[in-house]
């Protein structure tokens, strides 16, 4: 199973939760400070979406579970 992560960008509040307790997936974007997907995991080039490979999966889930406005959203396809 493939886990797929979005990220409701436009209302991420830049408090960096989900980059400190996943820094190997999400990142501050440098232009906008709101939270993105990092180079290698986006899909087709989208900094809003991506895919976790299986040794990240609980990494991005705790991200999503600690982000204090819940818009992260994982879901296995
Ligand atoms: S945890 Fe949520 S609000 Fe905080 S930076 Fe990440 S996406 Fe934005």
């Amino acid at each position: 199973m493939i886990m797929k992560v979005t990220i409701e960008r436009t209302i991420c509040v830049s408090c960096g939760s989900c980059w400190e307790t996943c820094p190997g997936f999400f990142e501050e974007n440098p232009d906008d400070s709101f939270s993105q997907v990092i180079e290698k995991f986006r899909s087709a080039g989208n900094i809003a979406k991506g895919t976790a490979p299986e040794d990240m999966e609980a990494c991005v889930t705790d991200a999503a579970d600690v982000c204090p406005v819940q818009i992260i959203t994982v879901g296995h396809t």
